[in-house]
């Protein structure tokens, strides 16, 4: 646990919590909807500081980020708590945890072990890392002196003053919508008043110069709306253009929502719409062997990487990030780590 930064006073002897687009306002002894920010005394604290809960080595290609540094392997943790509360949440245990459990670490701890197991950058996932951003902030800051760099995965939920903080060492950022951004579903399946806000969020992650890519989790019959994604697209499209990689994610069966998986079908129509809308590099997530999760050169059709379920088997690009065949510039950071690691692995330690 530790002091939160993310708070405002109020007159009325209140706090408003102010990481994410609910900003509570707390009474003392209070915590927040998300349940690790809790009013204590004079000041709002963050409860899960120092104690993330779940610890893997990951790909890069599972967050997913599929435009950079393929192969990567990226030191991936998330603590209890969420600011979301889906029905459908593969992570429940986590998320909707209120008990602070977990594994006691400082950020030193977790960048020192993140170089020991060889890992080229750290992502703050699995629950929503905006819950925990001070934490997430000195990590990350560690992180980047240490050589390496940071991948959020995130619902999108964030305020401006958080990005303000997160910008100081975020590089990566994986916005998630759900349900093809439906104000109905993020309300009924999601308890999430107003999913606009995660345009604001993807424009000031553009403006901090992160590099973001786009999740829609696409849940059938309830989650599915092809207006609705051709509108959530066309609005991602105009803030970041057309190389924004999309990716359309199937869902399955979890927790409180027993609606079967998501038929490939109904994925390949996104999937065809988002490429007739001209995005450029649109994917389909979660299903082995598809084609649709390769990178192919949107001028000549030349295959320029290809994946295998959060694996990347090849790359096909000039030195200087081309299509060999139509010279066309892909954009793909395809160095297998990111520069600034191999100085960390010179130095060997934490700094
Ligand atoms: S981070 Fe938690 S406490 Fe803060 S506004 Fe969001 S839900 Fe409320």
């Amino acid at each position: 646990m530790k002091k939160a930064s993310l708070y405002r006073k109020n007159a009325d002897g209140t706090i408003t919590c102010t990481a994410c687009r609910r900003y509570c306002r707390l009474h003392p002894g209070q915590t927040g909807f998300c349940g690790v920010r809790t009013f204590r005394g004079e000041d709002l604290f963050l409860d899960v500081y120092g104690l993330p809960y779940a610890i893997n080595i990951d790909p890069i290609e599972k967050k997913p980020v599929l435009h950079a540094y393929p192969n990567s392997r990226i030191y991936s943790f998330g603590t209890s708590g969420c600011d979301f509360a889906c029905k459908f949440c593969q992570n429940y245990d986590m998320s909707q945890r209120r008990e602070m459990i977990g594994i006691e670490m400082g950020p030193d701890e977790i960048v020192r072990d993140a170089l020991k197991r060889g890992c080229a950058g750290i992502a703050y996932t699995y629950n929503e890392p905006t819950i925990f951003t001070e934490f997430a902030h000195d990590v990350g800051m560690i992180a980047h002196r240490n050589g390496l760099f940071n991948i959020y995965v995130t619902n999108g939920y964030e305020t401006p003053e958080s990005i303000d903080m997160i910008s100081e060492f975020l590089d990566f950022a994986t916005v998630d919508f759900k349900g093809n951004a439906s104000v109905d579903f993020y309300r009924k399946f999601m308890s999430v008043p107003d999913p606009s806000f995660i345009y604001d969020t993807i424009r000031l992650f553009r403006d901090a110069g992160i590099h973001v890519e786009i999740t829609d989790l696409v849940v059938p019959e309830v989650g599915d709306n092809l207006e609705l994604a051709a509108e959530m697209i066309r609005r991602v499209m105009e803030i970041m253009g057309d190389e924004v990689p999309i990716s359309f994610l199937r869902y399955h069966p979890d927790y409180r929502m027993t609606i079967p998986s998501t038929p490939v079908e109904t994925l390949m129509r996104h999937y065809r719409m988002a490429k007739e809308l001209g995005v450029k590099y649109a994917y389909i997530g979660n299903i082995p062997g598809m084609d649709q999760q390769n990178t192919y050169c949107p001028s000549c059709g030349e295959l320029i990487i290809r994946r295998d379920f959060m694996k990347t088997i090849s790359v096909n690009l000039t030195a200087d990030g081309k299509c060999p065949v139509c010279n066309t510039p892909i954009p793909v950071a395809a160095g297998k780590y990111h520069p600034m690691r191999q100085s960390a692995v010179s130095h060997g330690g934490v700094s």
